[in-house]
């Protein structure tokens, strides 16, 4: 991850299992903690909302609405941040259910990020119109719960979850 120690320069850095930096020369010490994201299972009759992401990591697979958390900010607002970006749909605090958690790994630019994923989940009493107006996501669908195939997800975390909320 890093060569030298941006404490005191020296080629003494380490990464102890992918969790934390050392330096065998100073007393540098750094965490790369797990970061917090959001996802939500939005559902309409017997139906899912699912979006097809246009980026890597999982280019072209399923995913579900959502994103990480901000500095300072809480899992429900960071969600409704999240869909109102992606979705352009508006949902309010009292229409999320807290459903799951499940951690996550994240490959980003040659970092790998832990994360731990808090799903939520929001009945809809009609259809909402959803722009996909996100260069993150290519395409916005709704799938029949019948016909949903979890392993079209982009990643373990929402597999994990969906296979629960179908079971
Ligand atoms: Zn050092």
């Amino acid at each position: 991850m890093f060569k030298y120690c941006p404490e005191c320069k020296h080629e003494t850095i380490s990464f102890v299992n992918a969790h934390y930096l050392t330096c065998t020369e100073c007393d540098f010490l750094y965490y790369h903690n797990a970061a917090a994201a959001v996802a939500v299972i939005i559902k309409y009759r017997d139906e899912i909302l699912l979006t097809v992401r246009a980026k890597e990591p999982g280019l072209g697979k399923l995913d579900l609405p959502g994103g990480f958390v901000d500095h300072n900010e809480t899992l429900e607002a960071a969600l409704i941040r999240e869909v109102q970006e992606e979705l352009s749909l508006t949902i309010t605090p009292s229409q999320l259910r807290y459903f799951t958690s499940e951690p996550n790994t994240y490959q980003f630019k040659n970092i790998l990020y832990n994360t731990i994923d808090a799903l939520f989940t929001v009945e809809l009493e009609s259809k909402p119109e959803t722009f996909c107006e996100q260069s993150e996501i290519k395409n916005i669908l709704w799938i029949k719960k019948s016909e949903l195939n979890v392993n079209d997800l982009a990643f373990t975390s929402t597999k994990a979850a969906m296979k629960k909320y179908l079971k």
